[in-house]
């Protein structure tokens, strides 16, 4: 798919676009005075949107199974009076609540979807939660929620102070893998949106200019014939060995691609006892690299590790992808207006209570040394520069002008996707991060909504930094999102 914005660049229609803006609202920008009172109706409401995230985070769904979580929030939004379409880009557990109308256009994102295998109570050792498979390593429970309590907060302004404008929520599901905002993307849901905003939990309070890399993944798998392991081995092709040759293949492969890539990949099914070769098995193999073309490029060699291991073991392979991810295009303006809002509303500072458990949790991470705890009071400048992760919200700052922003949701030196982060987002830690991220975004909306000169700054940001590029999704026009990627195949699918 290519997305069409080349003629953004036109005087002609910037001009346009201010004054179709400017008549909707222009207003000077609130003095911190006026924004006291709606940081004071977000910290009023902190008991409700603690318990909402603290609901997600025990029910922890995985990618495209977020059924509980998405309606939760959808339910809530739409009690608060958005219109709420469900099941958008053929997702059910994706949605998009809509408030106003006309131009401006704001959208917030919206991710609720946990990891597996990522099950952690709320405490300072590792203890999994017996009745879960999966946990919030990624505070995304944090995320959903934050930015629907600041949809509902700017929703509530919009109303007191008779703001125009179209105020959009996107419930976004499996940013973790699956690829959603693509589809969604793909669905054209952000084809009139003007900006969109997004934050994800961290370890530290700063507004983002950075990118971060293109994803591919994929489930490769491979079919042979069974036979008694000891019995009748020359009868049996196995399906694993052919899984082992291409595991091998790509770590041979690490050698000889550029430096900043990224392969990963973990066995799905390796067969189900050893005296019986396996005839099917699979691995869910990653691909990044900060540039779309260079990881084409990469994943065509994997695809010859495949390839490689089916000819020797003679067995037979397939494909299916499941995600694919654009690098994050950064937006200069959106980060200028992010990092105001975050410096004004500062980081977070710990109880002694919340210090012990830092000091019980933090000597259980694999560093030499730990930052300070103190560095999560600070809000760290904007900087440029290379991130190593990838998500979905790549593809949308492809389409839109997009920006977002971290914040400490667990203790500086933590990194996500651990059990210590789980628990730090089980407790008052993660939402303290939480409320720090609804008082930012719900103020950085409002100053889009009544200064369309934002949006503008916004827009030329993003024409600028698009200037030459292409997005291209890969995946074919006719897939439909991978929906039960995280159901692992312990059968031939
Ligand atoms: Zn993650
Ligand atoms: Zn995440």
């Amino acid at each position: 798919m290519r997305l069409h914005h080349g003629s953004w660049a036109t005087d002609v229609v910037r001009v346009a676009i201010a004054a179709m803006l400017v008549s909707a609202n222009s207003l000077p920008a609130m003095t911190a005075e006026e924004s006291q009172p709606v940081l004071e109706r977000i910290d009023a409401q902190r008991p409700k949107y603690v318990e909402i995230a603290s609901k997600i985070w025990r029910w922890a769904e995985v990618g495209y199974r977020e059924v509980q979580s998405s309606s939760l929030l959808a339910d809530e939004l739409e009690s608060a009076g958005f219109e709420v379409k469900r099941g958008v880009a053929d997702i059910p557990t994706a949605f998009v609540a809509e408030f106003g109308s006309g131009k401006p256009v704001i959208g917030i994102l919206a991710e609720y979807d946990a990891l597996p295998g990522m099950e952690q109570e709320a405490v300072p050792a590792k203890q999994p939660i017996k009745s879960n498979k999966a946990g919030h390593a990624c505070g995304h429970h944090l995320f959903g929620t934050a930015s629907t309590w600041a949809a509902i907060t700017v929703k509530d302004e919009m109303v007191a102070k008779n703001l125009k404008g179209t105020l959009r929520l996107y419930g976004c599901p499996a940013e973790e893998g699956g690829s959603g905002k693509v589809f969604m993307v793909r669905a054209g849901l952000f084809n009139d949106c003007d900006v969109v905003l997004h934050w994800h939990p961290g370890s530290e309070n700063r507004a983002g200019l950075e990118t971060n890399l293109a994803n591919i993944s994929g489930k490769f798998r491979f079919r042979g014939k069974a036979a008694h392991a000891a019995g009748a081995p020359h009868q049996a092709r196995s399906a694993l060995d052919a899984v082992m040759l291409f595991a091998h293949g790509v770590d041979l492969l690490r050698e000889h691609v550029p430096q900043e890539t990224r392969l990963h990949y973990v066995i799905t099914n390796g067969g189900n006892a050893p005296n019986i070769v396996p005839d099917f098995a699979e691995v869910y193999m990653y691909a990044r690299h900060p540039d779309p073309k260079t990881l084409d490029g990469i994943w065509s060699r994997i695809e010859k590790c495949a390839e490689g291991g089916a000819i020797a073991t003679e067995t037979t392979r397939s494909l299916e992808l499941v995600g694919n991810t654009a690098n994050l295009l950064p937006n200069d303006a959106i980060a200028k207006l992010l990092d105001k809002h975050l410096r004004a509303i500062g980081g977070v500072t710990y109880t002694a209570e919340e210090t012990a458990f830092a000091e019980t949790l933090r000597p259980s991470l694999l560093r030499p040394e730990l930052p300070p705890l103190t560095e999560a009071s600070q809000v760290k400048s904007v900087s440029e520069g290379q991130r190593y992760g990838s998500t979905d919200v790549g593809d949308v700052s492809w389409a839109v002008p997009t920006g977002g922003f971290s914040t400490a949701c667990v203790f500086p030196g933590v990194p996500m996707h651990s059990w210590q982060a789980v628990a730090c987002g089980g407790t008052t830690v993660g939402h303290k991060g939480m409320v720090i991220a609804a008082k930012t975004l719900t103020l950085a909306t409002l100053e889009l909504l009544t200064k369309p000169n934002e949006i503008v700054a916004a827009k030329e940001s993003f024409d600028k930094r698009r200037a030459g590029k292409s997005y291209q999704t890969r995946f074919p026009k006719d897939q439909r999102p991978a929906l039960n990627y995280r159901d692992n195949a312990a059968v031939e699918p």
